[in-house]
């Protein structure tokens, strides 16, 4: 058995934002229509906080595939030449079952999660937002601001994070690979102030965004918690919201951001409005006054890692990318 191994360098070739965003619409359209299979994620956390260990699994009947992701989170990378996120997709066919590629995952989740805050934008924000705020300025940071000027004609750029040496990094990659110029906000709440589309994509465990900041008709994404116990929008922020997720159960079961405000009182589970899948199916109209505060929030999918793969791997095979190495595994005569 031969199977394609797809590097940093390719995946980022193989998967263009503009692409990754068709890609996402389509998975999670698929999602709506109950086309996936996939259980909650599975977490090791890691003795002394070194970081966390997590395996998402799924099948999807359109693309027909299977596939995982096992990804290593480590906060003590921040700074270092690792990434904080680093590990690999595996994606099998579900013809025989075999294991047909394994892939970069750390590019991946770069793409494929701002790729779906793309889409959100373009369901929930309105049209004429074209005020963005960038809250963190790591890698998310990055593939967040291009998928926001593909989503909407942006046409000012502010970033905050705590380091003004990251900040004055985010601001110089900004301009080199998007050719925008980002002014670097003092706070985070200078860089949102007025702002009509919001990205929070850092890894801070307490809120960083606060619901009395967030201007009237404004659209958020919140990228950066992806655990029951961090957050980075504060519960006001969360309860002016018209909320929408990538996935109820998962946000229910995952999502800090949902649960810490919920479990305060703030609200019930009806405060999830639907997913992005019951938006793009018209099941719900999404935004319904242009004066309302929507929120996408993010916890990412196995399901996404997997079209990605789906994607890249059929995108590899036309372009003869990749290299192929044999693993072994059919039955021999
Ligand atoms: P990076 O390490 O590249 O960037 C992290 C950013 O967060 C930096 O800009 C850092 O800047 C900032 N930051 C760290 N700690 C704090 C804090 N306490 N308060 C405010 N800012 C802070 O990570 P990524 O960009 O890869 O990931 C960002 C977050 O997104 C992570 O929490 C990650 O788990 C999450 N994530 C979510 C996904 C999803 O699907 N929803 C997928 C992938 C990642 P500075 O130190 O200057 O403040």
């Amino acid at each position: 058995m031969r199977i394609l191994v797809v590097n940093q360098e390719e995946v980022g070739r193989l998967l263009p934002m503009a692409e990754c965003m068709e890609v996402m619409a389509e998975v999670l359209r698929s999602l709506g229509r109950g086309e996936a299979l996939l259980p909650l994620r599975t977490i090791v956390h890691l003795p002394g906080g070194l970081g966390e260990f997590a395996v998402m699994p799924s099948y999807l009947a359109r693309p027909a595939a299977i596939g995982l992701k096992a990804i290593t989170v480590f906060p003590r990378n921040e700074g270092t030449a690792y990434d904080s996120h680093q590990g690999a997709v595996l994606l099998f066919d579900v013809e025989h079952g075999s294991l047909v590629a394994l892939m970069d995952a750390s590019s991946i989740t770069a793409i494929r999660t701002a790729a779906v805050s793309g889409v959100a934008t373009r369901l929930l924000a309105r049209e004429d937002a074209a005020d963005l705020a960038i809250l963190g300025t790591g890698v998310q940071a990055l593939t967040h601001l291009e998928a926001m000027l593909l989503a909407r004609r942006v046409s000012r750029v502010r970033a905050w994070s705590r380091s003004r040496d990251n900040v004055a990094r985010f601001v110089d990659a900004a301009a080199r690979r998007f050719g925008v110029t980002v002014e670097a906000a003092r706070d985070a709440r200078a860089a949102v102030e007025g702002a009509s589309l919001i990205c929070t994509t850092t890894s801070a465990h307490q809120p960083i965004l606060e619901g009395a900041w967030i201007a009237p008709g404004a659209h958020v994404n919140a990228v950066g918690s992806s655990i029951r116990t961090a957050r980075e929008l504060d519960s006001a922020a969360m309860k002016r919201a018209a909320l929408f997720v990538d996935r109820r159960e998962s946000a229910q079961a995952e999502a800090g951001d949902f649960l810490i405000p919920k479990a305060e009182g703030a609200f019930g589970d009806e405060h999830i409005l639907g997913d992005l899948g019951d938006v793009l199916l018209a099941r719900h109209p999404g935004r319904t006054a242009s004066g309302q505060v929507t929120v996408f929030k993010s916890l990412g999918l196995s399901v996404e890692d997997v079209a990605s793969a789906h994607h890249i791997h059929a995108a590899a095979v036309r372009g003869g990318l990749g290299t192929w190495i044999e693993l072994g595994g059919e039955r021999r005569p």
